[in-house]
């Protein structure tokens, strides 16, 4: 049996993973990224990549802890994009539009402007729009429009591209990239995680990174019995319009929204749906999305169809990320449940668990107890003996067995469903 030796294993190459791969291999960590079917083969290829902190994070509540953790992604984009563009030569897959909220009834605009004046105190660049400006500034929104708050430095990003360049940089600095290749286990001497069980051996790593999006209750004590990651279906439309171009991202609420991207194409978002691990697109996903550009920019309903798609959005229980290393595991760290703002704070993720494997402080001074890991519950499934990897390869006793044959079924329905 193959043995390969690293300072950490991350498995996921997704944007979360992706991220932490580079960040890591950047300080000078012998870093193993482990992915079981291809970079951003996922979410991270299916977001609409909106760099949207206020949009989805309790706008007005400054406490929210996904607003601090979205602002704070926001400002490491800057960082990372100069950073990246400057290592690899190539374009980061910012896009550097501004937002506009929008509201299309003298309710919505009273409580936009309730959030803007909270706002503000942490973001004074946000500003109020009355109709005719905001007609003015975007010809194409709906002439219903009441007012909206304007976000200049809210962009979007090309997810895909971004964390495949992640990938490629982390490379660059020496990072392994294993593909495609699944984690099984989690390599345990009674202590400390040790390592990952792949199908094709042992990797053993002083630290592992579970960055495995909706996948990741696999890991979890509990996760037999309870989704404590859920995969949230999502559907988007791409458009491409013939005449004016979008000039802005445009966040409506619960109604949609309008993504211009780099190349000229519209994304429209998005649907929220619980239907297990299915990406299949769907007439219904579809009427709900031309419904969204008929409301809110009608001006599009004449531009082509491009695709149309789904992804799923690694949702945690209660809607937090969970980002630390696991107290009852030492050695392992969780980097999973970023949900809908996975683009924002995906990067900053990467970072962040960097910069704390390697003993130094949270950066952006951040408070991370509310994203902490065994809040519901430990990460302890899928532990196995590291003498008996070494010895018998797969034939392992997983330390968490299930307990009855019901259980053991779901864990194996489970599996079967794990796979891509
Ligand atoms: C329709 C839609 C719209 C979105 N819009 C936005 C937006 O506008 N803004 C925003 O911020 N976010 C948005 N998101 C959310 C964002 O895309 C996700 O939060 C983010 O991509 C999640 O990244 P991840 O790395 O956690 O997961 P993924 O990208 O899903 O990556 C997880 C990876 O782990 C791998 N894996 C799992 N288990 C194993 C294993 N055992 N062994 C090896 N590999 C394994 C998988 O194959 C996968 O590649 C959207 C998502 C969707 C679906």
């Amino acid at each position: 049996m193959q043995r390969r030796t690293y300072d950490v294993a991350v498995v996921g190459a997704g944007i979360v993973g992706s991220a932490t791969a580079y960040h890591l291999a950047r300080a000078g960590q012998r870093v193993v990224l482990v992915e079981r079917s291809g970079v951003a083969a996922e979410a991270s290829d299916a977001g609409a990549g909106m760099l949207t902190p206020l949009a989805e994070a309790g706008a007005g509540d400054l406490s929210d802890p996904l607003l601090r953790l979205g602002l704070a992604g926001l400002r490491h984009y800057q960082t990372l994009e100069a950073q990246l563009e400057s290592e690899t030569g190539m374009w980061a897959g910012l896009v550097h539009l501004p937002t506009l909220y929008p509201a299309f009834d003298d309710g919505q605009a009273e409580a936009l402007r309730r959030d803007l004046a909270a706002l503000q105190t942490l973001r004074p660049e946000l500003g109020w729009l009355e109709a005719d400006e905001v007609r003015q500034r975007e010809p194409l929104l709906a002439p219903s429009v009441r007012g909206a708050i304007l976000s200049p430095a809210e962009g979007n990003v090309a997810i895909g591209h971004l964390t495949r360049l992640l990938v490629r940089a982390a490379q660059l600095h020496g990072a392994e990239l294993l593909i495609p290749r699944s984690a099984l286990a989690l390599l345990w001497d009674g202590v400390r995680v040790q390592g990952v069980l792949t199908e094709e051996g042992v990797i053993e790593a002083a630290h592992v990174v579970l960055a495995t999006g909706a996948w990741s209750s696999a890991w979890h004590a509990q996760g037999e019995r309870t989704a404590i990651v859920f995969p949230l279906k999502g559907q988007l439309l791409a458009l491409r319009p013939s005449g004016q171009p979008l000039r802005h991202t445009i966040y409506a609420g619960p109604l949609g929204y309008l993504v211009p991207k780099a190349d000229g194409s519209v994304f429209v978002g998005a649907t929220s749906e619980r239907r297990g691990f299915d990406k299949t697109p769907t007439a219904a996903g579809l009427a709900q999305l031309l419904a969204v550009v008929r409301r809110v920019v009608p001006a599009l309903e004449e531009a082509a169809v491009e695709r149309t798609w789904a992804g799923l959005r690694p949702v945690s229980a209660d809607g937090l990320p969970f980002i630390g290393e696991a107290p009852s595991s030492p050695g392992l760290w969780l980097a999973v449940g970023h949900g809908r703002v996975g683009a924002i704070t995906g990067p900053v993720t990467g970072f962040i668990i960097a910069e704390l494997i390697q003993g130094r402080p949270v950066p952006y001074e951040l408070d991370l107890r509310p994203f902490a890991p065994e809040r519901l519950g430990a990460w302890r499934r899928r532990l196995t003996p590291l003498s008996a990897a070494g010895a018998g390869g797969r034939q392992l006793e997983l330390f968490s067995q299930p307990a009855t044959a019901a259980e053991a079924e779901a864990a194996a329905e489970e599996e079967r469903r794990e796979r891509p």
